[in-house]
């Protein structure tokens, strides 16, 4: 699950820097999280896609012919330059998933989107948005669901999308068929995939209901990658079930996890609350957020692996401050890392945290 934009904010932001075999990680198996976790006397619970629904709070309006958010923001590109990337958040049918950690159904309508919303949500952002090199088409969902983003409408978005260098695309491991080779030999550019791994501790991510295994994961990133498809994927920095240690511990083992199966780029996200479940789970002692320390950690960690791209995802980085001297000085270390993949010594404040 990739980070959700703060509709409150202005919508354009110019220049601002989705279970396994338990044997697919070498050593980990079914009491791996008893093992992290000698306290637990069970495993974890697991909610059902109907405890998940029961706990959402209302949707928000949309409007099938609006994305429901567009910004442009500086990202270092796969080439080694800082680069303008415009997202388009596109408004359509809410994900067939019920990942027990999601929100982005809060911006998605019931039912499919009419044939041509797609491209003209595409169009409005654009005439709203400055130029930038690449664009990212995130539908709060996966693009290949025929029933989110109408494939009769794939040639009309790829028109609309052929100035830019990169097309990037969110998509479910289970969806990434021949679908996407159809998409790709359509654009000019080339397309990108971004895959939610989540995490690859097996027990926690099939308690996160993605209905995903480890080798689900792999096998998608080898048939895009074999069929010259770039791929990027989100990690989440301490889902559910996880101390702060353990959840800084699986975070960078996912890093390693993605960048073994062949992705060129990870985003990692701190796991957040706000969709209902979350919160139930944070009553029940099972979930808190990560700390801003464990965001700085994972990102060094990631850097260090010199494996590929790695980003923190810094959209709600506030929340995570505790110290107003410090908070939004390490926030903006940490976008500058984001933004020249180097690392930046700490910065040091009287504070504990
Ligand atoms: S697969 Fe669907 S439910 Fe799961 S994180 Fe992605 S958008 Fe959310
Ligand atoms: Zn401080």
């Amino acid at each position: 699950m990739r980070s959700s934009p703060n509709t409150k904010q202005p919508i354009v932001l110019p220049f601002l820097g989705c279970m396994g075999d338990p044997h697919s990680v070498p050593g980990v198996g079914d009491n791996d999280l008893m093992a992290t976790n000698p306290g637990a006397i069970s495993l974890p619970p697991r909610y059902s896609d109907k405890a998940i629904l029961a706990a959402r709070p209302p949707k928000q309006p949309v409007d099938p012919w609006r994305p429901y958010a567009y910004l442009v923001e500086a990202e270092h590109s796969a080439q080694g330059r800082i680069e303008d990337v415009a997202t388009v958040f596109l408004t359509n049918k809410e994900c067939p998933f019920r990942c027990l950690m999601c929100d982005l159904w809060a911006h998605t309508t019931d039912t499919t989107v009419p044939p041509g919303a797609i491209p003209a949500q595409i169009d409005y952002a654009l005439a709203n948005l400055p130029p930038a090199r690449h664009i990212k088409l995130y539908n709060s969902g996966n693009f290949f669901d025929t029933s989110a983003i109408p494939p009769g409408d794939y040639a009309a978005i790829a028109h609309r999308v052929n100035a830019f260098k990169t097309v990037i695309v969110e998509n479910h491991p289970k969806l990434c068929t021949e679908a996407c080779l159809d998409f790709r030999d359509l654009l000019v550019g080339t397309l990108e995939v971004a895959l939610g791994l989540e995490t690859a501790h097996p027990v926690v991510l099939d308690r996160l209901n993605k209905r995903m295994t480890l080798d689900d994961y792999t096998r998608a990133v080898t048939f895009l990658r074999r069929h010259a498809i770039d791929v990027r994927s989100f990690i989440l920095l301490k889902p559910p079930y996880l101390t702060e240690e353990e959840g800084l511990d699986w975070a960078i083992r996912s890093l390693k996890v993605a960048f073994d199966a062949g992705v060129q780029c990870c985003a990692i996200v701190p796991t957040r609350g706000g969709n209902g479940i979350m919160e139930h789970l944070k009553n029940e002692g099972h979930f808190a957020p990560p700390s801003l320390s464990s965001l700085e950690e994972v990102l060094e960690a990631g850097l260090a692996l010199k494996q590929g791209r790695v980003f923190v995802d810094l959209w709600d980085v506030e929340n995570l401050y505790t110290c107003p001297d410090c908070g939004p000085v390490r926030g903006e270390r940490l976008r500058q890392m984001n933004l020249t993949q180097r690392y930046l010594p700490p910065v040091s404040c009287t504070c504990s945290s």
